[in-house]
């Protein structure tokens, strides 16, 4: 859903100037609340700064990986160019994985190439052109490439060695950079937002706001802690969980993984509240939860009143 922002200043850097369209839980994870409250610098500073690898991110990625069929869509799309590695024999090789499902070419420490099965031929042909080797020697070498056996390393000439790759496993590395603590408080951020309106724009906020625009990770992962909750439910949410000692917020990611993000020394005036995106029906809802917060105490800043 597509949440109307009336106001005209972008609620990261308070410039004024043309709002855009923001995904609160971004974009590559599926999320779909969205509102015009950024500028575009803010937004395509946040979209290549913390956000652009979040997808590749291996907890991310492994949270995913529980949902069902139905979303292999999702978590191809995930996957597209993460690490992967095959093991041949005692060697290791590691590649992308590609659009199409294949892992892209890669080579091993004895310097033969593994070239996914589809490609061989191109693949086979364009290194040997390279090279100067003539048409009729790289269609034998092709020939030998395809009567190999599986797992045969073949000798093409020009001092070209490829592995031929018949249904090898080939599972992920998980060794891409974890998700940036940037990206739960940026979520958390937003939706107060969406709870109180104009009241983001209060100077007690300003030191959230900096560690946005610093992208200071350090900062960000003070108020961040991460767990995996034993939900096996399918969607994303952000809750407002009320005010304990300080405005604390709970970021989920496929139903499992959960980030806690603690605003330090400030309360948002708003009862709890819970935004959930259905994964497998795309409803989406928000409501207020039974249990009530604490009122702010004295030691806490207080931030704004009920959005309208
Ligand atoms: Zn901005």
């Amino acid at each position: 859903m597509d949440i109307e922002w009336n106001h005209s200043r972008c609620i990261v850097c308070l410039n004024s100037g043309e709002l855009t369209k923001e995904h609160v839980i971004p974009e590559s994870l599926g999320g779909i609340l969205t509102s015009r409250f950024l500028c575009c610098r803010c937004n395509s500073c946040f979209g290549a700064g913390f956000e652009a690898n979040s997808r590749l991110a291996p907890e991310i990625r492994k949270a995913a990986s529980g949902l069902g069929k139905d979303f292999s869509e999702l978590k191809e799309k995930l996957e597209l160019g993460a690490q992967y590695q095959s093991k041949f024999d005692e060697q290791t090789s590691k590649s992308k994985l590609r659009r199409d499902g294949h892992i892209g070419t890669s080579k091993l420490k004895d310097g033969s190439l593994i070239v996914p099965e589809t490609d061989a031929p191109n693949s086979i042909t364009s290194l040997m052109r390279k090279r100067g080797v003539a048409d009729q020697e790289i269609k034998d070498a092709i020939a030998a490439w395809r009567a190999a056996p599986a797992g045969y390393t073949v000798n093409l000439g020009a001092g070209i060695k490829v592995r031929k790759w018949q249904g090898h496993p080939s599972i992920p590395t998980y060794d891409e950079l974890p998700l940036s603590p940037l990206v739960p408080l940026k979520i958390a951020y937003e939706f107060t937002a969406l709870l109180v309106g104009c009241a983001i724009y209060s100077p007690q906020l300003q030191p959230l706001r900096d560690v946005l625009l610093k992208q200071d990770k350090d900062l960000a992962g003070r108020m961040v802690t991460d767990n995996w909750a034993s939900s096996p439910d399918v969607f994303h949410g952000i809750a407002f969980e009320g005010n304990h000692e300080v405005a604390q917020f709970q970021v989920r990611f496929f139903g499992l993984l959960a980030y806690t993000v603690r605003f330090p020394k400030i309360a948002v005036e708003h009862p709890p509240i819970v935004y959930t995106h259905r994964l497998n029906t795309g409803k989406e809802w928000a409501h207020l939860p039974d249990e009530v917060g604490q009122k702010p105490d004295g030691s806490t800043d207080h931030v704004g009143h009920l959005a309208s």
